[in-house]
C-alpha cells in the first residue's frame, strides 16, 4: 500500500470521516448506488477475465457486503428512490446494489452472496441477449481477440478498418494476455461510442480480416447470459428491470424509438417472470446531457427512476432519471472499500 493510501485508509480508521458527516446532518444523506456486471469465482477463472479488468471475484464481492452491512443501509434502490419521493429525505445513508446486463454469474455467484448478507439488488436485463436473439459485440471483440491469430496482421490492413490514429496507439504484436488486455481495451473503448451498426460493420470486418489461427482450436471465452429459468429462480430481494431488449445506444436513437426498445424489454421481463421493476438503466451510461431527453418519456411510461454510469452519489434533489452509480475496486481489502465508500459520501456534486 503507497503511503498515501495508508494516510488516507488510517483516517477513515479514525472515524474523521463519519465525524464529518454527522456534523453535516440529516439533510445531506446520500444514496449511494453500486454498479456490477458479470462477476468471476477466482480471477482468471474464464479467459475473457484476462480481458475485462475489474471484474470482481466472489471473494471481492463478499467483501463488499461485508462492508455494506457493517457501515451502511443496504436497501432495494426503487425502495430507497420511494423513501426519497415520500419523505423528501433518507433515513440514513443508503447503499443499493445494482447489476448490468443479466450474466450468468447473476445466478451462480451473486444471487447466493446476497441472500447470505440479506442486501437485495436490481438487476437490469438485456432481453434479446437472454432470449438469443442478439449477442453483445463486446463478447464478440473478445472472441476474436482470444480465438484468432492477430500476428500475421499488418496495421496498414487493420487501418482500413479503424481510425489510424487508434491502431498507432497499438502495441507491436506479442504473445500473451497483456498485449490482448490492452488492444481489446483500445478498441472496446472506441467503439463503445459508435451506433450499433457501425459497430457491427467493423466487427465483420475484422472477422474477415483476421486469419484463424494454424491450430483451430475454439476457446470458449465467454460467459453467458442467465436463462429465463435462472432468473425465475432468483431470490425475491432481487428485483428485475429493463436495459433496452439488445443493449441499444440510446444517444443515436429518437427518443421514441429508444422508448420501445426500452419497453419492449420491460414487457419482456413481465412476461417471463410476473414482476418487474420500476426502473431502467441506460446502457453504455455515459451520455448524462443526451440522456435528459428521456426523462419525460420514462416518467409518462409509469418508469420511477433511471440510472447512468458516471459515478456521483444521488441527494433528495436529484433527477430520479439521471442517477449515478459508483464501481467499487475488486479488492477484499475491507479498510479500502470503506474508504471509496466513504468518499462517495463526501462527494458534493449536485
Ligand atoms: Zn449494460
Amino acid at each position: 500500500m503507497s503511503v498515501r493510501n495508508l494516510i488516507k485508509t488510517s483516517l477513515n480508521a479514525s472515524g474523521l470521516y463519519s465525524v464529518r458527516r454527522w456534523i453535516a446532518g440529516p439533510k445531506s444523506r446520500r444514496l449511494i448506488i453500486l454498479m456490477y456486471h458479470d462477476f468471476t469465482p477466482e480471477v482468471d477463472a474464464l479467459p475473457i477475465n484476462r480481458l475485462m479488468t475489474g471484474q470482481p471475484t466472489a471473494h471481492d464481492f463478499e467483501a463488499h457486503l461485508q462492508v455494506i452491512t457493517n457501515h451502511w443501509r443496504p436497501m432495494l434502490l426503487a425502495d430507497a428512490v420511494a423513501e426519497l419521493d415520500a419523505t423528501g429525505t433518507l433515513a440514513e445513508d443508503t447503499v443499493a446494489v445494482t447489476i448490468d446486463d443479466g450474466y450468468s454469474s447473476v445466478a451462480t455467484i451473486a444471487a447466493p452472496l446476497l441472500t447470505k448478507y440479506n442486501v437485495p439488488a436490481t438487476v437490469f436485463l438485456i432481453t434479446d441477449w437472454i432470449d438469443g436473439n442478439c449477442e453483445l459485440w463486446w463478447l464478440d471483440l473478445a472472441r476474436l481477440m482470444m480465438n484468432r491469430d492477430w500476428s500475421t496482421t499488418r496495421p496498414a490492413e487493420l487501418a482500413r478498418i479503424l481510425p489510424v490514429d487508434l491502431v498507432d496507439r497499438i502495441p507491436p504484436y506479442r504473445n500473451g494476455d497483456r498485449w490482448q488486455r490492452v488492444t481489446f481495451g483500445i478498441i472496446d473503448e472506441f467503439l463503445r461510442d459508435l451506433p450499433d451498426e457501425t459497430i457491427a460493420r467493423i466487427l465483420n470486418r475484422l472477422d474477415n480480416v483476421l486469419p484463424q489461427p494454424e491450430s483451430a482450436i475454439s476457446r470458449d471465452v465467454c460467459s453467458e447470459p442467465l436463462s429465463w429459468e435462472q432468473i425465475r429462480a432468483l431470490p425475491d430481494l432481487i428485483s428485475l428491470a429493463p436495459h433496452t431488449a439488445c443493449h441499444s445506444n440510446l444517444s443515436w436513437l429518437p427518443p421514441e424509438s429508444g422508448m420501445e426498445t426500452i419497453n419492449a424489454s420491460r414487457e419482456r421481463i413481465r412476461q417471463q417472470t410476473g414482476r418487474v421493476d420500476p426502473g431502467f438503466a441506460y446502457p453504455y451510461g455515459n451520455d448524462v446531457d443526451g440522456y435528459r431527453t428521456y426523462g419525460s418519456h420514462l416518467a409518462k411510461n409509469d418508469y420511477q427512476y433511471a440510472v447512468v454510469g458516471r459515478p456521483g452519489p444521488s441527494f433528495p434533489e436529484t433527477d430520479r432519471f439521471l442517477l449515478g452509480r459508483t464501481t467499487l475496486s475488486a479488492t477484499t481489502h475491507h479498510a479500502l472499500i470503506e474508504r471509496e465508500l466513504s468518499l462517495n459520501l463526501l462527494k458534493s456534486c449536485r
